[in-house]
């Protein structure tokens, strides 16, 4: 029998579980499926609290030369809001940032292996094209999809929306336009971000429905001419794209929460425990706080059900908040009383962008 946790995924939150667990002086295996540091789909809007969970898992977040953003913009038709964010954040891309906390872990000495693919869990093993692992304990971080076995439910989440993401050079023009801003477009059928990330990359990623990809013909060339006529993109007009074509992903299950399952030994860490709409910007920090939480607790002795329970009371709120601001915000009368309401208040953004984050109280519980 091997005592040694095995965590499958080497994203924040199995990174940071294998940091952690590192910090704490227990052995771990990590399986990442990508053989490199890769691109992902995500905003790469590094909230205050995931800052802080690096923080206090030893990790540098400022070595990776990320841009600092303290301002958000809302657009929605014509209509523009802008306040102060309560906190700086970071933006910085998931290549950069996952394989630096990769490295970070085998550092504080766990092992990590790189082109390993998990194909199902049975029996308490993790299958693998080499054969079957088996483990002390089983941490599920695989991310948005499932693992064969492994399905969640779906009852309630909302996973009709199709997710895009590219990379532009960030010209001066750009770069005065958006410095020190996350810029929020919200579009009939979904929304978009735009802000720096590090080398002088702009990253845009989006959110659309279904539906509204269907109407401009499905494909990236007619929704990116589309949103272009969107006054809160027009400046990218002119930009030059980076990556060949965009990351894309679907059938994300937004507002997921997993049930603890007094019957289920598997640790879910990640977006495998909770999906919070992108808006937030906080699903790295979630992430982040379910690894160093989940090193904790089973350091501690603690049962996978336990845990699952900690951790859907941590981030539930904001999960739920969230999920109904999505839903309202994306609606055709949603998206203008927002921006008009958030405009004439601009206190309630900076509120807002606090409630859907990891509680303070939960933050300093795990340490961070
Ligand atoms: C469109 C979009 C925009 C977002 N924007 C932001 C944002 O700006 N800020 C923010 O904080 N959050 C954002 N998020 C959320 C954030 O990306 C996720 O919450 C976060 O990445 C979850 O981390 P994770 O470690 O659970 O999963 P992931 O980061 O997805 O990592 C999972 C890892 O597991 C590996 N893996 C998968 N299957 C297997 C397998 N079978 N065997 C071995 N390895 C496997 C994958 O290769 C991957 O490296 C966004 C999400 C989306 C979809």
């Amino acid at each position: 029998m091997n005592h040694r946790a095995l965590i499958i995924g080497g994203g924040l939150a199995g990174g940071a579980a294998a940091a952690r667990l590192g910090r704490l002086g227990a052995a771990s295996l990590l399986l990442e499926r990508e053989t490199a540091a890769h691109d992902k789909i995500c905003g790469e809007f590094l909230s205050v609290e995931a800052e802080r969970h690096l923080a206090a898992l030893g990790f540098d977040t400022e070595r990776l030369g990320g841009a600092r953003i303290d301002t958000i913009r809302l657009h929605a038709g014509h209509r523009r809001a802008e306040a102060r964010l309560p906190f700086v954040a970071t933006g910085v891309t998931r290549r950069t940032l996952d394989a630096a906390l990769l490295d970070h872990a085998a550092m504080l000495g766990a092992e990590v292996r790189r082109g390993v693919t998990v194909r199902q869990i049975a029996g308490g093993r993790a299958v693998t094209a080499e054969g079957s692992v088996d483990a002390g304990a089983l941490l599920l971080a695989t991310g948005k999809h499932e693992l064969r076995g492994q399905g969640r439910d779906a009852a309630g989440v909302i996973d009709d929306l199709v997710g895009f993401k590219q990379f532009f050079r960030c010209t001066p023009a750009l770069r005065r336009a958006l410095a020190g801003v996350v810029a929020i477009t919200i579009f009939d059928g979904g929304y978009a971000g735009l802000q720096c990330v590090e080398n002088d990359r702009l990253n845009l990623c989006l959110l659309v429905s279904r539906d509204r990809l269907k109407a401009v013909g499905g494909a990236w060339p007619a929704l990116f001419a589309a949103l272009l006529k969107e006054p809160g993109l027009a400046l990218l007009a002119d930009a030059e794209a980076l990556l060949a074509r965009p990351l894309t992903i679907a059938s994300v299950p937004y507002g997921f929460l997993a049930r603890p399952d007094a019957g289920d030994p598997v640790w879910r860490l990640g977006d495998q425990a909770a999906v919070i709409p992108s808006f937030c910007g906080d699903g790295m920090a979630m992430a982040l706080h379910s690894g160093r939480l989940a090193a904790d607790m089973l350091a501690g002795g603690a049962a996978a059900a336990d845990f699952q329970a900690r951790l859907r009371g941590d981030v539930g709120r904001q999960v739920r908040l969230a999920t109904r601001l999505q839903r309202f915000g994306t609606s055709r009368l949603g998206r203008f009383a927002l921006v008009a309401g958030l405009g004439a208040v601009p206190a309630a953004l900076a509120a807002l962008a606090r409630w859907t984050r990891v509680e303070p109280a939960a933050l300093a519980r795990a340490g961070a």
